[in-house]
């Protein structure tokens, strides 16, 4: 049906092709991450073929994110205004959000083609039977899909050795954005930290203050750690390695810290310096974020749809996601397994509609121009810092201003007297998230409108989530699981705007 390469270069050519170059990273000193939402239709699921030979699949990206950072809680706003988390995943996911509207706003105002099609109860919709949806990413997602056993005879799951980095090359150096003091690398199979950790460096002070994912660029130093928590079977299948024929050495180390009430890691050097298996935050700059990692997330969407609360007043059934492909980069597909699905089995009294389907994960052999690794080979031995890009790019598969680039949470070119504006929100945060789907709702004749939305009085954005009451008590039903029950919730006064 189609294979993770060509979706990775169907991704690639859309970024380079339909992305401007604002929001992208600045040639040879910054890199960034990329993250899409590709529709595939296969006629072949909903009409068989007489003549039995194979129809062929089409592709479309209809959403696409670039984007590394996440905003501190200090920085959240109750407006609504603000992009919280800019992670490529995130912002993808929310572009994706805006085509579902706008294909709801075909299908149930316009009555134009779509990919809804009408339910069985009114004002409801649903995907038409043909269609699915691929998420891509170039990398591995932050969080615990990103523990990953490293192997004794690994060398360069990802880039080559270019050098044989020093504590204090220029790259070495990269890292270290701001106070060098009390800060830590993450995401971060190459991070200096773990480096020097492999190197035997005791020093381990814990407090992340950059939020942006890195890939793995260490050389072929071993550390000398066997312990692991780690099962047999992640050990195993690490890597696609025969069972037996390694040892586990260390971990590849994700910077998203565990969320309160859990356990917590072990913080021992090597394999056991991670649990696995738990919900995690991401990292932010000095202050705290109140966003799960892209792994925690993803897991979610698994059970509750990518749609989010809002879209599910006019949908019979979530939108899940058929596959996850994973670019070139440090990868482990038991970690994948362990993170996306693995901690979703088994979610009991789920409403009617909700499921937990099969989600198929993949890895392409093609890297991302513009990753951290690719920019790195690139550059040689440019001196200077390499850096995140602190933009993120939203592109949605929709005529009116598809795309929308932000820095630090909103457009990019505000400025502080401007924040508070409608100028200042970008395309895709909740409050324009949520105008759109007040607008469409008000284009729908009340005797179309689902009865969600009909029988009720409703006004904030709050109440408007509330009321979706299907994916209400889904949710409620996934947090009765102990690997979800310490998720981490925006208190209710940032969903009071209207
Ligand atoms: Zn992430």
């Amino acid at each position: 049906m189609w294979t993770a390469d060509e979706i990775a270069q169907l991704c690639y050519a859309h970024y380079s092709v339909k992305l401007p170059k604002q929001g992208k990273p600045e040639p040879n000193r910054e890199w960034t991450l990329l993250a899409a939402v590709v529709k595939i239709q296969s006629p072949a699921n909903q009409v068989c073929d007489a003549t039995d030979k194979e129809v062929p699949v089409t592709k479309e990206v209809v959403s696409m994110g670039t984007g590394t950072k996440c905003i501190g809680q200090s920085k959240m706003r109750k407006s609504g205004d603000i992009l919280n988390d800019s992670h490529a995943e995130i912002i993808a996911r929310r572009s994706f959000q805006r085509y579902l509207l706008h294909q709801l706003h075909l299908a149930a105002v316009l009555k134009e083609d779509s990919v809804f099609v009408p339910g069985t109860q009114r004002g409801l919709w649903k995907l038409r039977p043909d269609l699915s949806f691929v998420f891509f990413s170039s990398h591995t997602p932050c969080g615990d899909a990103s523990i990953i056993p490293m192997l004794e005879f690994e060398e360069q799951p990802c880039c080559p050795v270019i050098r044989n980095w020093a504590i204090n090359s220029p790259v070495e150096k990269s890292n270290n954005l701001e106070d060098s003091k009390n800060k830590r690398d993450c995401e971060d199979p190459g991070s200096s930290v773990a480096k020097k950790m492999r190197l035997g460096t005791p020093a381990m002070t814990l407090s992340n203050s950059i939020a942006h994912h890195e890939t793995q660029e260490s050389g072929s130093i071993k550390p000398d750690v066997s312990s692991s928590n780690l099962t047999k079977e992640e050990l195993d299948t690490a890597n696609g390695i025969a069972p037996g024929s390694f040892k586990v050495v260390d971990v590849y180390r994700t910077g998203a810290k565990c969320v309160p009430g859990e356990t917590g890691d072990l913080r021992k050097p090597g394999a056991a310096y991670h649990q696995v298996g738990l919900l995690r935050v991401k990292p932010g700059r000095g202050d705290r974020t109140c966003s799960m990692s892209c792994s925690d997330k993803m897991a979610r969407w698994n059970v509750l749809g990518c749609q989010g609360a809002l879209l599910m007043h006019f949908l019979e059934e979530p939108i899940y996601l058929s596959a996850v492909v994973i670019g070139k980069c440090p990868y482990s597909q038991e970690a994948m397994r362990r993170a996306l699905t693995g901690r979703c089995q088994e979610v009991l009294a789920l409403p009617r509609g909700f499921g937990v389907p099969e989600l198929k994960i993949e890895q392409s052999s093609l890297l991302f121009e513009q990753s951290r690794c690719a920019v790195q080979m690139q550059r040689a031995d440019i001196p200077g810092r390499l850096v995140p890009c602190g933009a993120a790019i939203s592109w949605s598969a929709v005529p009116e201003h598809p795309l929308d680039v932000t820095a630090n949470g909103f457009p990019q070119g505000i400025t502080k007297k401007e924040i508070g504006s409608p100028r200042a929100r970008s395309r895709i945060s909740k409050v324009e998230l949520f105008r759109s789907f007040q607008k469409l709702l008000s284009s729908i004749t009340e005797d179309k409108q689902p009865d969600s939305v009909r029988v009720q009085k409703l006004d904030t954005y709050q109440e408007y989530k509330e009321a979706a009451s299907a994916y209400q008590e889904a949710w409620s039903a996934l947090r009765k699981k102990p690997s979800f029950a310490s998720w981490i919730r925006n208190p209710p006064d940032y969903h009071q705007f209207k």
